[in-house]
């Protein structure tokens, strides 16, 4: 199995999870592309030289996304064989009736538009090459309730729904679409979560912490090379048969409720 030449192209790749997979595909001989809302991040990754090239993109905009699909295909000559849908955001947190509808729209925009948008560019080039790998970054939020995170759960049960509906339009032409669910990365994105989580508890952010490590079986968080060893795995050959999944990297999520 190699994905050694093969073109890949990772939105919200500058930092995170994101960057963990891109760094993965890059040291595995793959050409890649990221995208980033972040003009800095992509200034630095670009100025780095790491093998890995970025443009800046909001991942949820039409347009930006049509320039990147430009790009990008130029740059790889017509030829995408991963797309890796990792852009996403929080979203607030909060009983849902304190939530407003801004902040709603933007976690379902960026979350789960931005995957349809960048899906809708790439699907025709895979289809023409009869094959394609498409991974699409959901969450153990996509496969339980969370209170006091609704719109982020629901934008990650909708990656769900688009990854085994997309899985079956596509997958005669031997594209496989799949869904990876980290639980709890260690980063910096879960120190924001957290912190965020004990302001509208008003509890410690230690409470919280240990709260998240108990709702796991192997008390414990991710990395996000974990993540990126998974997505490696499920697209690094066409004879891999897996599609249509939402797989779980998370050590086990034994629930999400917070007086776990
Ligand atoms: P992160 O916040 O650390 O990094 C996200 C990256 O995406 C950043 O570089 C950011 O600039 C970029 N980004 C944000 N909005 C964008 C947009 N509209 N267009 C393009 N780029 C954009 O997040 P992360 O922890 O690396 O998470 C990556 C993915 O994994 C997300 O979809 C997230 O929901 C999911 N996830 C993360 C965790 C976790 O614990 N960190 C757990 C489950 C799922």
């Amino acid at each position: 199995m190699s994905v050694e030449n093969q073109n890949v192209l990772v939105t919200g790749g500058a930092s995170g999870i994101g960057y963990a997979i891109a760094r993965k595909f890059a040291d595995q001989g793959a050409k890649v592309h990221v995208c980033d809302i972040n003009h800095v991040l992509i200034e630095e990754l670009n100025a780095a030289d790491e093998g890995i090239q970025g443009s800046v993109a909001d991942a949820g905009n039409e347009s930006d996304v049509d320039t990147l699909f430009e790009l990008v295909l130029d740059r790889f000559n017509g030829r995408l064989d991963v797309l890796v849908n990792n852009a996403g955001i929080a979203g607030p947190n909060g009983p849902l009736e304190t939530l407003n509808l801004d902040a709603w729209e933007e976690t379902l925009r960026v979350n789960v538009i931005s995957a349809f948008l960048c899906i809708r560019r790439a699907v025709p080039v895979m289809k023409k090459q009869a094959s394609g790998a498409i991974v699409n970054l959901s969450s153990t939020a996509g496969l339980y309730g969370f209170p006091a995170r609704t719109p982020y759960a629901t934008a990650k049960w909708g990656i769900i729904g688009l990854t085994k509906s997309l899985a079956m339009e596509v997958g005669g032409y031997g594209i496989r679409v799949n869904a990876i669910c980290p639980g709890s990365v260690s980063g910096p994105r879960m120190e924001r979560v957290i912190k965020s989580d004990a302001e509208t508890r008003g509890v410690d952010e230690n409470v919280v912490y240990e709260q998240y490590l108990r709702q796991v079986s192997m008390r414990s968080f991710v990395d996000a090379d974990d993540i990126a060893e998974m997505t490696l795995f499920i697209c690094s050959s066409n004879d891999v048969k897996i599609s249509g999944q939402a797989i779980a990297v998370d050590g086990h999520t034994e629930s999400l409720s917070q007086s776990a």
